[in-house]
C-alpha cells in the first residue's frame, strides 16, 4: 500500500528583523522550503535563503493599510500544504507572541495538517541591543507584556494594573494608542516614570526615543516614530547611564521610579 506523508505546516519566527537573529533550525527549515507564507514584519532577506523554486507568498497585515484576512492565510495553508507537503509559515519575532500563530495551529490539526513550531526571538528582547535590560537585579523582578490595541480596538485594561505593578511594562501594538497610553500613566500618577520607544528594533533603520510615559505622544512627534515600535516603560530604561556614571548612587530613573511605587502603594493600602 502506498500511504501518503501527512501534509505539514512549519510555523517560523523570524525574530526581530535582523535576519541573523533567527535560530539554526529556522535557517535549516528555510533552506528546504517549498512554500513559504510571510507576514509584513518578517525581513524578506530571510526569503533569500530558501531554494530559487520555493515559492514565496507575501500574506501580511499592515496596521494602518492593506490586509489579508486570517481566513485567506488559512485556505492558503490548506492548500499548500495538501499541494505541496510542506508549507512554512514565516511570522515576526515569535509566533505565538501577539501573532495569532496558534490560531493556524488549531486551523492546521483540524484539518489534518501536522504541525511543528520553531520559536523566535520576540521583538521586545532587541531591547537588549540598545542597554535596555528587560529585568535587572534589585530594580525590575518581572515583565509585563501588554498589547496597546485589542480586536476591538480598545485599550487593554491590564496597562492599569501593569503599570501599579513593579514590572517592565512592554507594550506591543501600541503606537496608535499612544495618546490614551501616555494620559492613563498621567491620570494613575506615573507620568514621570522612564520609558523608551524602539522602532526597527535590531535593524539598520532602528530609531530609539527615551523619555518618560506622561510625554510619550511628544517622543513620538520629535523623534518622528512609527510602527513598528515596542514602548517600554519602567526603572530598567536609563540604568545603562547609572552604571556608567554613578556606579554607587541609585540612579535617576530609579528614583523616580521608586517614588511612584511609594505613592501607589500608599493610595492602594
Ligand atoms: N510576534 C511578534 C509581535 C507581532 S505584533 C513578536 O514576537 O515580536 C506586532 C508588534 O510587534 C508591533 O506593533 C510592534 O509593537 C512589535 N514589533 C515587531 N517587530 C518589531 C521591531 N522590529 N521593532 C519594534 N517593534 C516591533
Amino acid at each position: 500500500m502506498n500511504i501518503l506523508p501527512q501534509p505539514e505546516l512549519l510555523l517560523v519566527g523570524a525574530g526581530p528583523g535582523d535576519p541573523e537573529l533567527i535560530t539554526l533550525k529556522a535557517y535549516r527549515a528555510l533552506q528546504q522550503a517549498r512554500v513559504i507564507l510571510y507576514d509584513h514584519l518578517a525581513n524578506t532577506v530571510l526569503l533569500d535563503w530558501a531554494p530559487a523554486t520555493c515559492e514565496k507568498i507575501y500574506v501580511g497585515k499592515l496596521p494602518y493599510g492593506a490586509y489579508t484576512p486570517q481566513e485567506t492565510i488559512h485556505a492558503l495553508i490548506k492548500e499548500k500544504a495538501f499541494a505541496a507537503g510542506q508549507v512554512i509559515r514565516l511570522k515576526g519575532g515569535d509566533p505565538f507572541v501577539f501573532g495569532r500563530g496558534f490560531e493556524e495551529i488549531l486551523f492546521a490539526k483540524e484539518h489534518g495538517i501536522a504541525v511543528s513550531y520553531i520559536p523566535g526571538i520576540t521583538s521586545m528582547q532587541a531591547s537588549g541591543l540598545s542597554d535596555i535590560p528587560l529585568t535587572h537585579r534589585h530594580v525590575s523582578e518581572s515583565i509585563w507584556v501588554v498589547t496597546g490595541t485589542k480586536k476591538d480596538g480598545s485599550l487593554s485594561g491590564d496597562l492599569r494594573l501593569a503599570m501599579r505593578s513593579k514590572a517592565t511594562v512592554v507594550i506591543y501594538m501600541g503606537m496608535k494608542k499612544i495618546q490614551e497610553i501616555s494620559r492613563v500613566y498621567r491620570e494613575e500618577g506615573y507620568g514621570e516614570m522612564p520609558a523608551a520607544i524602539i522602532q526597527h528594533a535590531s535593524l539598520p533603520q532602528q530609531k530609539m526615543a527615551v523619555g518618560v510615559a506622561g510625554n510619550l505622544p511628544e517622543l513620538v512627534e520629535l523623534h518622528g516614530l512609527t510602527h513598528p515600535a515596542i514602548i517600554i516603560i519602567g526603572a530598567v530604561v536609563g540604568i545603562e547611564k547609572a552604571a556608567s556614571y554613578k556606579p554607587q548612587a541609585a540612579s535617576q530613573s530609579l528614583e523616580i521610579a521608586s517614588k511612584l511605587q511609594a505613592t501607589s502603594f500608599k493610595r492602594a493600602s
